[in-house]
C-alpha cells in the first residue's frame, strides 16, 4: 500500500456536513411524525489514490453515507464535491454521467449480479451505457483487460455468476465497477460475507488495483480488523456522526475517543504475548429516531460525566489530521469520570 496524498491538491471527494434524515409517516393522513437521523452532519475528504475507511456498528449510518454520495438515496442536507464540482444538488440528468467516475461494490456479490446475464454482458453493459467503446473489438479488448485486472481467466466471460465462487463473484463486481473507468469506488461491506482467506485475497486485489490505477477507495466496514491492512485513514461513526478520524497508524496506536478504543479492543492482536484490555460496551446502539442528548455515546460510555449528557462534543483537531469529538479531550480531569469496564 502506497502512502497517499504526497502532493496536496483539492481532494477527489469532499463531503461537508452531509445529512440524511428519513421521514417517518404515521396516522391515517400519512403525516410525518418524526425522522430517522441516519446521517447527521458527516464531514470528510478522500484524496486520489487514498483509502478512507468508515467503520462503526451496524445502524451507525455508514452505508447511508455511501448511498447518499451516489444519490441512491437523496441527501437531506450538506454538500458533496467531486473534483471540486458540487454534485449533491445538480439535476439527476447532469449527475448520471458523473456516476461513471463513482461506482459501488456491495456486500453480497450474488444478489448484485444478474443471474441471467453472462459475464461478458455484465461487463459490457456499463461500457456501452457510457459510450466508452467505439467498436466491438474495442469492447472485447476492454472486457479482456478487466478480466486480467481482477485476475480472472479471460475464457470465463461466457459463464454466468452462479458458476463462480463467492470470491470470484466479488472480483466480477469489482471488474464491473472498474468497467466505466471509475476513479472512486465505494465498497460497502464488500468483503464481510467472504471466508477469511478469500477476504484477504480481495483486500490484496483492491490494494493492487489502487496502486495500478490510482483509485480512491471509500471502504465501509463494521470491522476495524478488516480495514487495518488496507486503509490510509479511518473515520469512526457512531449514531449518524463521525466521532474520530485519523490516519491508520495514529488511530490504531493512539486513538482518543472511548468508542474507538472499545472497537479497537475487539481487534485480535497477532502477538499472543501482547495483551489488549477488552472494553465491553453496555447495551445496544440507541435508536437514531430519538438519539441521546449531548454526546450520543453517553448512554454507553464508561467515562461519561455530567457535561456529556447536556452538551454535544464537537470534532476537535488533535494535530496531524487527527480529530476526535469527546469532552475528555477538552477537560482532561472531569469531575465525575467513571472507570472503564473491562
Ligand atoms: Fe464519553 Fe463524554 Fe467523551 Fe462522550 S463526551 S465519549 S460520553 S467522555
Amino acid at each position: 500500500m502506497k502512502e497517499a496524498g504526497a502532493t496536496k491538491q483539492r481532494p477527489l471527494l469532499e463531503v461537508n456536513a452531509l445529512k440524511k434524515h428519513f421521514p417517518l409517516q404515521g396516522g391515517l393522513l400519512g403525516r410525518t411524525t418524526g425522522y430517522v437521523y441516519a446521517v447527521d452532519g458527516v464531514t470528510f475528504t478522500v484524496d486520489r489514490g487514498e483509502t478512507l475507511s468508515i467503520v462503526g456498528e451496524s445502524g451507525c449510518g455508514k452505508s447511508t453515507v455511501g448511498k447518499a454520495i451516489l444519490r441512491l438515496t437523496e441527501p437531506t442536507g450538506g454538500e458533496v464535491f467531486l473534483d471540486g464540482r458540487r454534485i449533491d444538488n445538480i439535476p439527476l440528468s447532469q449527475f448520471r454521467p458523473l456516476r461513471r467516475r463513482m461506482q459501488m461494490v456491495f456486500q453480497d456479490p450474488f444478489s448484485s449480479l444478474s443471474p441471467c446475464m453472462r459475464v461478458r454482458d455484465i461487463l459490457a453493459e456499463p461500457i456501452v451505457n457510457f459510450g466508452l467503446a467505439g467498436s466491438k473489438s474495442e469492447l472485447d479488448d476492454r472486457i479482456a483487460l478487466l478480466m486480467d485486472r481482477v485476475r480472472l481467466p479471460r475464457d470465463a466471460i461466457s459463464r454466468r455468476p452462479h458458476e463462480f465462487s463467492g470470491g470470484q463473484r466479488q472480483r466480477l463486481c469489482i471488474a464491473r465497477a472498474l468497467a466505466p473507468g471509475a476513479d472512486l469506488i465505494i465498497c460497502d461491506e464488500a468483503v464481510s460475507a467472504l471466508d477469511v482467506s478469500v477476504k484477504a485475497q480481495i483486500i490484496n486485489l483492491m490494494s493492487e488495483l489502487q496502486d495500478e490505477l490510482g483509485l480512491a477507495l471509500l471502504f465501509i466496514s463494521h470491522d476495524l480488523a478488516i480495514v487495518e491492512h488496507l486503509t490510509h485513514r479511518v473515520a469512526v461513526m457512531y449514531l449518524g456522526k463521525v466521532v474520530e478520524i485519523a490516519n491508520r497508524r495514529t488511530l490504531f496506536a493512539a486513538s482518543k475517543h472511548p468508542y474507538t478504543r472499545a472497537l479497537l479492543s475487539a481487534v485480535p492482536v497477532p502477538d499472543p504475548a501482547a495483551k489488549r484490555e477488552r472494553v465491553i460496551l453496555r447495551g445496544e446502539v440507541p435508536s437514531p429516531i430519538n438519539p441521546p442528548s449531548g454526546c450520543r455515546f453517553h448512554t454507553r460510555c464508561p467515562y461519561v460525566f455530567e457535561r456529556c449528557r447536556a452538551e454535544e462534543p464537537q470534532l476537535r483537531s488533535m494535530g496531524d489530521g487527527h480529530m476526535a469529538a469527546c469532552h475528555l479531550e477538552e477537560a482532561p480531569e472531569p469531575a465525575c469520570a467513571g472507570s472503564a469496564q473491562t
